[in-house]
């Protein structure tokens, strides 16, 4: 992919770049909707990254190019504009660039932009932080600034909630950012806390992307959120001390069930039991016990089926499949939920062809066809 994009840019610019950026997309290996209820999550860098490479410029003016989306060159500067339709891609890095700017970026001559990818869009890998963290790597080491993994993952999150507006929470830059061969990244969402943990080395992840949404599913978010912050406020009645849903215990929503609506308490009981399972997640990989793992993320997709309701049909239909499959240890959705991708753990027995028995199945059962492609854990974002 570097060929590639030394290639791409000597096209576009007539020369190579003098900056290159690499940033990984990531998977959520287990951990749903833990992150706004200030519980935990684990999450893994991936072997599929956005490449980003940069050239200072004499005059002040900016140009973006990538081979996605569309192939025309962006151009602006030197005023940070929104841009719309099109060219609404640029907002990415135009975010990461307003923030560094405030970090005090001396963006005193214009600069050549061009991104490759090999991560796909929307597939629920994270693209847009893969943008993020390798611009902010990239346009920090251009104009003389270099920052901390957590710091470019902070700088990655305020330019898609500020800038781009979409209000996400820190695991998708922070595993971009932070992500490593052979180890999880771990997301203490109530302490704002991240840190890696060791995995086993030959696990494949394979992602069956249903590549199918549900139209609502940013509204339906909002009402899940919305259902959380009920739990919550019923669980404080009684329990004072409880500040985010996921402290609260099983025990306690129980007692508390009179005041809860039957969705809240549904709600809550996942989100207590989830968090629980990313803790038992910790322990069980720390001693090398990957079937408890893969059993972890049946019961994780369980959970998220019977008391979060935010799996779909597909989703459910795939997780079965897999769960029967040889070499497999485990399968569940990954990301929000309401459509998207399911990820199974497997091990390195597992092929193609394996994958295809599902994917076949599924079209007999629902007539579409799903992007199939395996993963493994990779290293997070760095210069190259
Ligand atoms: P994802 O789950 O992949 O992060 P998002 O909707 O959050 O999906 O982000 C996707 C957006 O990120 C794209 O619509 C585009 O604006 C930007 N993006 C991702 N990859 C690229 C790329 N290779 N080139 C240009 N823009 C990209
Ligand atoms: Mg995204």
């Amino acid at each position: 992919m570097k060929d590639l994009l030394i290639d791409r840019f000597r096209s576009v610019y007539g020369r190579a770049p003098d900056i290159i950026g690499r940033a990984p997309g990531r998977i959520e290996v287990i951990g749903n909707h833990t992150d706004y209820n200030g519980g935990t999550v684990l999450g893994a860098a991936i072997n599929h990254s956005i490449y980003v490479g940069l050239s200072l410029r004499e005059d002040n003016c900016w140009q973006f190019y990538t081979n996605d989306l569309s192939e025309k060159i962006v151009s602006g500067g030197p005023e940070i504009k929104k841009r719309k339709g099109a060219e609404e891609w640029v907002n990415y890095p135009l975010g990461v660039l307003d923030a560094l700017i405030r970090r005090g970026l001396p963006l005193d001559r214009g600069f050549d932009f061009a991104a490759v990818s090999d991560l796909p869009i929307g597939a629920g890998l994270s693209s847009s932080a893969a943008m993020e963290l390798a611009a902010a790597i990239g346009f920090g080491k251009l104009y003389g600034m270099s920052f901390e993994l957590v710091e470019l993952a902070a700088i990655g999150r305020e330019a898609e909630n500020n800038f781009v507006g979409v209000p996400c929470g820190i695991l998708d830059q922070s595993v971009s950012a932070l992500g490593k061969r052979e180890n999880l990244v771990h997301i203490d969402c109530k302490e704002n806390e991240v840190s890696r943990i060791g995995f086993f080395p030959d696990v494949v992840f394979w992602v069956f992307n249903t590549k199918k949404k549900h139209a609502l599913v940013d509204s339906l978010y909002s009402v899940r959120h919305g259902e959380c912050q009920r739990a919550l406020a019923g669980l404080q009645e009684v329990y004072p001390n409880v500040s985010f849903l996921a402290e609260g215990t099983v025990e306690q929503i129980d007692t508390v069930a009179s005041r809860l609506s039957g969705e809240e308490k549904r709600r809550a009981i996942h989100v207590v039991t989830e968090n629980l399972r990313v803790h038992e997640m910790c322990r069980v990989i720390a001693e090398g016990d990957i079937e408890s793992a893969g059993k972890l993320l049946l019961a994780s997709h369980e959970s998220s089926r019977n008391f979060f309701e935010n799996t779909t049909e597909e989703l459910d239909f795939l997780v079965e499949q897999l769960s029967v499959t040889e070499n497999v240890y485990g399968a569940r959705l990954t990301g929000g939920g309401f459509g998207g991708a399911v990820i199974a753990m497997t091990n390195e027995a597992f092929t193609a062809g394996d994958g295809k028995t599902v994917t076949a199945n599924y079209k007999k059962m629902f007539g579409q066809d799903l992007d199939v492609f395996s993963v493994t854990v990779g290293d997070g974002v760095e210069l190259l």
